[in-house]
């Protein structure tokens, strides 16, 4: 069986790093576009305190946290070491003792179900300061110990080389689909022709580009994410938790004395690649807001990216219409890093045929796509 995978990023990495470890052949076509999702996530790892109310995500995303630790010991065997994740733990941090309450009794709640959240435990202010040292002095947290961080980058590119350390090719440049009379037979990349047994389309926020060609109009949006690096010369920043106030704005820190606070959560602005005055203007005051110790930090650059969103808070995994050798994988929003390398193994299974546990139908492609009348 020979398998494209149009799209790296984390899902598409991931796909394809399954596939060739299963004895497919796999070419792997990426173009890596300017504000490519998995380049600029935060990459926290913690759905077990989010705010979104979807048993089905809920799923899926703790499915994604679960996964990692599987990954992490996968690649190690693949001699791929760096990949930039670590259980560093979150806090939850909030002035309001009441609001930290229901944080606490919703998180132990699902201890029982997801054992791997770790522990659960209040924190005072000077605790909370002691872990994370720029952080406002005010505020008390919840510590989750089985929270992680991960380097989106560094995750993606060991599994694209495990994948090709395991016989994968990687072609750079923009793939196009190959119809032939209504079957997609394979791609075309720079003139070049890639016959396929099936397509797989892991291509985030580009995905309804290729799926146009097929005749539908797929509902993905580009949200833009603006967010900030920062740099604190001489801290040791490696074991530093998540940090997470009741916004939509966070931080984390990685080993490089690097505080990275985000994020702007933009629609409508197309695939602008951008840094605006507004953009930093919120990110940076939400940060100091938290944490006024990074006042003195050094602004090491600002990423963009747009996240793959849906018409609905559900990723999009499945085959494509009627047609069985054509399957999508897109739409992970802003939780592609937390589910990204398992969505990434389940599209791979169903590329394969495989069976598999979890029930797909709340993530089906087909409430996204229209079919475009010509
Ligand atoms: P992408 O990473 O965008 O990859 C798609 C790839 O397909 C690109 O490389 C692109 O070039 C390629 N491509 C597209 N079309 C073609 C074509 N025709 N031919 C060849 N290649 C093509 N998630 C979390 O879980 N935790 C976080 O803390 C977090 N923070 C975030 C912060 C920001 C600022 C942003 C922007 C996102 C964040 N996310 C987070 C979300 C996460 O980053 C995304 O959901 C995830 O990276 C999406 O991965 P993807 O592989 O679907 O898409």
């Amino acid at each position: 069986m020979k398998v494209v995978v149009i799209g790296c990023g984390i899902v598409g990495a991931s796909a394809a790093y399954s596939l060739v470890k299963s004895g497919v052949e796999v070419i792997m076509i990426d173009k890596e576009h300017e504000g490519n999702a998995t380049s600029a996530g935060a990459g926290i790892v913690c759905p077990w305190v989010s705010r979104v109310d979807d048993e089905d995500w809920y799923k899926i995303a703790r499915e994604g946290a679960k996964f990692y630790p599987d990954l992490i010991s996968q690649l190690s065997v693949d001699g791929e070491e760096n990949v930039g994740y670590k259980k560093v733990g979150a806090l939850c941090v909030s002035h309001d003792a009441e609001e930290l309450d229901a944080i606490e009794e919703k998180v132990k709640n699902k201890q029982k179900e997801s054992p791997e959240l770790g522990d659960v435990v209040r924190l005072t202010p000077e605790k909370s300061q002691e872990l994370f040292p720029p952080l406002n002095k005010d505020y008390e947290s919840i510590f989750i110990s089985g929270a992680a961080r991960v380097d989106g980058r560094l995750i993606r590119d060991a599994m694209k080389r495990a994948a090709k350390k395991h016989g994968a090719t990687l072609i750079s440049g923009e793939a196009e689909l190959i119809i032939e009379n209504g079957e997609v037979t394979g791609v075309m990349v720079d003139g070049e022709v890639i016959n396929a047994d099936s397509v797989l389309i892991t291509a985030g926020g580009w995905a309804p580009f290729l799926l146009k060609s097929l005749g539908f109009e797929l509902k993905i949006e580009p949200q833009r994410g603006q967010i900030a690096h920062i740099e604190l010369p001489g801290e040791d920043t490696t074991d530093w938790p998540v940090v997470l106030p009741q916004t939509s704005h966070y931080m984390l820190a990685f080993d490089d004395s690097r505080v990275v606070a985000g994020a702007t959560r933009e629609t409508g602005t197309g695939f602008d690649y951008k840094t605006t005055v507004s953009g930093v203007n919120e990110v940076l005051s939400e940060a100091l807001n938290v944490a006024p110790g990074l006042s003195n930090g050094k602004l090491k650059e600002f990423r963009i990216g747009f996240r793959p969103m849906g018409p609905d808070i559900l990723p999009l995994i499945g085959k494509v219409g009627e047609r069985s050798n054509v399957v999508l994988a897109t739409g992970l929003g802003a939780s592609g890093l937390t589910m990204g390398p398992y969505v990434g193994r389940l599209a791979a299974s169903i590329v394969k045929g495989d069976s598999i546990d979890l029930d797909l139908s709340p993530y089906r492609p087909a409430r996204a796509l229209e079919t475009v009348l010509t």
